[in-house]
């Protein structure tokens, strides 16, 4: 509490021109309300360890969106089992994801939320047809969404 005390003291001043930095400081106001597992991803870029995020084995229909802002990044027909202990996908939602940066010795690239920027895991070329690419996506990065349609159509099946 402290310390949200004191920054809105510090954008206070900004406001007031009473500090003038000397350089452009960008403060994302969004990023401080997030909770240290997730800032850990999604501003750290964090990895989670294998096999302990809750989507790497869910298998439920529906869509995967960005845990910040909502938008739609994967959806639940290119999801597979990569057995990496991730949530693996071999195909992202147009518009939703992009590349940051390539590591070639280890032969991954680091992916971001296209709209918000947040950290999301890593795309590599060793996955399934049809693109041959594997998503390996930290679930504090998603949040799944079932649609409507979706949920009667699976209750239907149960009775
Ligand atoms: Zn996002």
């Amino acid at each position: 509490m402290k310390i949200k005390f004191l920054f809105n003291k510090i954008l206070d001043a900004l406001n007031k021109n009473l500090i003038k930095p000397q350089k452009k400081i960008e403060i994302r106001l969004d990023r401080l309300s997030m909770d240290p597992h997730h800032y850990w991803i999604a501003v750290g870029k964090g990895m989670e360890r294998p096999f302990t995020g809750e989507f790497c084995n869910h298998e439920q229909q529906g869509v995967y969106q960005c845990y910040h802002c909502k938008i739609t990044l994967f959806q639940s027909d290119t999801k597979y089992q990569a057995q990496t202990g991730y949530a693996s996908f071999f195909q992202h939602h147009k518009n939703s994801v992009k590349i940051i940066e390539t590591k070639e010795k280890f032969r991954y690239s680091a992916l971001q939320c296209m709209n918000c920027q947040s950290y999301l895991g890593q795309i590599s070329k060793d996955g399934p047809p049809p693109t041959f690419l594997r998503y390996s996506i930290n679930s504090g990065a998603l949040k799944f969404y079932q649609p409507k349609s979706i949920k009667q159509l699976s209750q239907q099946s149960q009775q």
